[in-house]
């Protein structure tokens, strides 16, 4: 049996069987709904699947005439969804091992300019051959005044710009971050606060802080879940969901970080430097 929690543990489901697909998905979507460089989804016959709490907490938010992303609308974590007779879950939120490598990269035709795909799973352009449904994709919004790198969540209400340079880009597999982003990993642009400014949305975006953890903190659009900026006033920063940003950030990811605790079924492929927690200072 394999089970999914959203990072507050309201939500929560089991599998009973095998997984019988294992995809990242780079779509424009997917990178906005899940902030990370793509989304990778666990499939499962649905009579194998149930959920053991809080169905019936979960926000559901219409990406299009056929998507459906339903969220945790108390953390933010992307949940199961029912396609058919299909459950697709979403692999970070998954305890257990999956059993399966990866089957392929899916939408690589829109996969962000700053990740580079190092791994030897299939890549598809679009959909895989055998879907019939018209790929839908997100608009970008244009960029920002003056250089400005802009960034907002799938819905549109949120959005924020910076001012480049980034300071730091980095990508986490600590499990919190698993759970949160709903993906293998995150991936955040770390800008200094004052060169940092809401656009529009900032009293959407819900806020939910681990109870255990100082500084960990999920912020998300409540309308669609997607991860948002969140304001470090302490340490006078601002940390970007990558996956969020409309434009090249003109940074790329300089090292993986909490490796100790990265997603049992994922191999790191690239040769950026590994720690297995914080990098030393
Ligand atoms: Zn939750
Ligand atoms: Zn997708
Ligand atoms: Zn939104």
């Amino acid at each position: 049996m394999n089970s999914g929690t959203c990072l507050c543990g309201d939500i929560t489901w089991a599998v009973d069987g095998d997984f019988s697909m294992l995809v990242n998905c780079h779509c424009s979507i997917c990178r906005k709904v899940h902030g990370s460089a793509y989304a990778t989804f666990a499939a499962a016959p649905i009579d194998t699947f149930r959920w053991t709490a809080g169905e019936e907490k979960i926000r559901m938010y219409k990406s299009s005439e056929q998507g459906k992303r339903p969220f945790c609308p108390r953390c933010g974590s992307s949940v199961a969804a029912i396609m058919g007779d299909i459950a697709f879950m979403p692999a970070g939120n998954l305890d257990g091992h999956i059993g399966r490598p990866v089957d392929s990269h899916i939408f690589v035709g829109s996969k962000a300019d700053w990740f580079e795909i190092t791994d030897n799973a299939q890549q598809i352009e679009a959909y895989p051959p055998d879907y019939d449904v018209p790929p839908t994709e997100r608009a970008k919004r244009p960029p920002g005044t003056d250089g400005m790198v802009g960034g907002s969540c799938d819905c549109g209400k949120v959005s924020y710009e910076y001012a480049p340079p980034a300071q730091k880009m980095g990508i986490c597999h600590c499990s919190r971050c698993r759970k949160a982003r709903s993906a293998a990993f995150s991936t955040q642009v770390f800008v200094p606060i004052d060169s940092f400014r809401w656009i529009s949305g900032e009293d959407n975006v819900d806020h939910y802080r681990v109870p255990d953890s100082r500084y960990f903190v999920s912020s998300f659009c409540s309308d669609c879940g997607s991860p948002a900026a969140k304001k470090f006033e302490d340490f006078s920063m601002v940390m970007l969901p990558a996956g969020s940003l409309d434009q090249d950030p003109g940074i790329r990811p300089q090292a993986h970080i909490y490796v100790a605790s990265k997603a049992p079924w994922f191999d790191i492929t690239d040769d950026l430097p590994q720690f297995n927690e914080m990098p030393p200072q």
